[in-house]
């Protein structure tokens, strides 16, 4: 869990108060698979307080380990990830919240969903460990950045024996 303490933006004269926080997340479910956090993630940004209301904008930064999506290895990403949030507690609103605000109690708010969804946005459409990533050989399922397999010698013999007899 990661909370955000509030006291501060609520009592500050300026209503703005900057925020620099080492967090905690232990994983993360996205759509190419689970997300580790084997370190700690950094949050820096600011609070304001709108009349009551707690504008969270901030920078998540850190490593995340993931699955690559070509060659299926786990490998670690750097984390770059923008959080915009408003937050709202029974005493902030005079009429309706908006449905995006998401609502608090107390001194304290526990931001560890909308953590989790800022880093899940940030991710690319595909995930690979590297640019010149090989992936898996489809005859074998071998992973081509540790090497080569027999199918492709194979299919190098072939085109080797097309060519030759092309040549004579
Ligand atoms: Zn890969
Ligand atoms: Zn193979």
């Amino acid at each position: 869990m990661i909370f955000l303490d509030t006291t501060k933006a609520k009592t500050s004269a300026s209503d703005y108060t900057e925020i620099d926080l080492t967090i905690s997340l232990d994983s993360a479910e996205s759509q190419h698979g689970q997300i580790n956090f084997s370190s700690q993630l950094k949050l820096t940004g600011n609070l304001i307080n709108e009349k009551g209301l707690i504008i969270l904008n901030g920078l998540i930064e850190g490593q995340g380990e993931i699955t690559c999506g070509s060659c299926l290895e786990f490998f670690k990403f750097p984390v770059k990830a923008e959080i915009m949030e408003i937050y709202y507690s029974q005493l902030s609103i005079g009429s309706q919240p908006n449905e995006e605000w998401v609502y608090y109690k107390g001194n304290t708010i526990d931001i560890t969903s909308e953590v989790k969804k800022a880093v899940l946005l940030s991710l690319p459409m595909k995930i690979i460990c590297k640019d010149d990533c090989k992936g898996l050989c489809s005859g074998c399922g071998h992973n081509l950045n540790l090497g080569k397999c027999s199918c492709n010698i194979e299919d190098i013999d072939i085109r080797l024996a097309v060519l030759k007899k092309l040549l004579d």
